[in-house]
């Protein structure tokens, strides 16, 4: 059916180019660019053999010019960005110059703030529709998948939905002290940030890891959960009409807090440069490179992801509950495609997103966040490829 042009070739696009060769009807030709080609040989490497031809390439994605070459020798159909954050920009730039969809799964975050908003993004929107292409924003779990439940929420089980709270608990165990599970510079950056929520039409700020819960998690049992600003809160507060509260809580264990208070108490964890032996270096990135690569993890992992959102609101005048949630087993995801559930969760959604803009099922010029679209092709891609999704009609409600 078409071409996609994945740039990034670590954890989380290590999964979708794996997925993308399971559906070669859809994805004839990939072409996987990053600045280290050697990565992506070895993956294609891997992977030749199938009917998806895959192709590779060096670029560095800072730069618009290098991207637009790549992108008119290739001609992909759609460009699927899985490198990281900082790159969001001159991609979509890219994108416009060539008239090529566009879909990603983080949102934009300047390399010297430690804040990550959509207004730079959505400020491409006119751009984007003037230009006839379509940029899907936010396409793996959370955000991504969390986004699908609550527009499919709203579509078949509500007429108003007043309070969402999306948990994401990893019940996971590697072995080590401490080891982020997806890049541990954007990891960081989001766990040590303040928490935040929206209530009533205001955001309500809270202290890094002020607010915490117990939940007990089918598959997991029972955690610890720390409430986080999570950037599909932005967009969901936006587009879920008449919407009250949303909050978003992650599950931390006590090995893990206690190392990040420690590294962060000696300035590790900081991203102002400093000058070591007559060369500056960003203490943060110094740490990424001494802490074990959330690629590593995958062999090592064992248990489960729970991640799913509760919704509260009315049906007939009724007040109603709603539990949608995935459960994705660690080892099972590496028996499969060599990677942890963290990768796999967001690595299938990004496949699906790329899919469905290929298909033309979510073709709508402008610049969109995920829940803008009509759930129910992703709801069932998502049973398709991996990510079947359960519900619950009486969840135990977070106080
Ligand atoms: P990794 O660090 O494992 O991979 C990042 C990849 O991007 C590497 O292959 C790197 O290769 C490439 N890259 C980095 N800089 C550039 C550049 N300038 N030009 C071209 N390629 C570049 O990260 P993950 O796979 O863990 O995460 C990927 C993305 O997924 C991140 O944006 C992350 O925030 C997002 N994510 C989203 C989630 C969700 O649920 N929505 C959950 C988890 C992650 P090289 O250095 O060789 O260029």
């Amino acid at each position: 059916m078409g071409k996609a042009l994945i740039i990034g070739c670590g954890g989380v696009a290590s999964v979708a180019i794996h997925k993308c060769c399971q559906n070669s009807e859809v994805f004839e030709e990939i072409m996987i660019a990053s600045r280290t080609k050697s990565k992506c040989d070895e993956l294609k490497k891997k992977l030749d053999g199938g009917k998806t031809k895959i192709h590779t390439a060096k670029v560095d994605a800072v730069n618009v010019m290098d991207l637009i070459s790549l992108i008119n020798e290739f001609q992909p159909d759609v460009v699927l960005n899985l490198a990281l954050p900082y790159q969001d920009l001159t991609i979509m730039e890219a994108c416009l110059a060539t008239k090529t969809d566009y879909v990603d799964t983080a949102n934009y975050e300047p390399l010297d703030t430690a804040k990550f908003e959509y207004k730079w993004q959505w400020a491409y929107r006119e751009r984007f529709e003037k230009a006839g292409i379509t940029a899907l924003l936010g396409s793996g779990f959370d955000p991504g998948v969390t986004g699908v439940f609550s527009a499919y929420a709203l579509k078949h089980h509500f007429d108003e939905i007043s309070n969402i709270d999306i948990l994401d608990a990893n019940g996971g165990d590697h072995g080590y002290p401490f080891a982020t599970n997806f890049n541990p510079e954007i990891n960081i950056r989001e766990v040590t940030a303040k928490g935040s929520y929206w209530e009533n039409g205001k955001w309500v700020e809270t202290e890094p890891m002020e607010i915490k819960r117990e939940y007990d998690f089918e598959g997991i049992g029972k955690k610890d959960m720390y409430l986080l600003h999570h950037e599909e809160l932005e967009s969901l507060a936006l587009n879920i009409k008449g919407i009250k509260r949303i909050r978003f809580f992650m599950t931390f264990g006590q090995s893990y807090l206690t190392h990040l208070k420690c590294l962060e108490n000696v300035g590790m964890t900081s991203i102002e440069p400093i000058e070591f032996d007559g060369k500056m270096i960003v203490p943060l990135q110094f740490l990424k490179a001494v802490l074990p690569d959330p690629a590593s993890l995958g062999p090592r992992t064992k248990g489960k992801t729970n991640i799913g959102c509760i919704f509260t609101g009315k049906k007939d005048g009724t007040e109603k509950h709603y539990y949608l949630y995935n459960i994705c087993d660690h080892q099972e995801a590496y028996a499969e495609v060599g990677s942890q559930a963290i990768s796999y969760t967001t690595g299938v959604p990004a496949m699906i997103g790329a899919m469905l803009l290929l298909t033309g099922d979510w073709k709508k010029p402008g610049v969109h966040n995920i829940e803008e679209f009509d759930p129910d092709p992703f709801m069932d891609a998502l049973n398709k490829w991996g990510l079947p999704w359960q519900e619950s009609f009486s969840p135990v409600l977070v106080d």
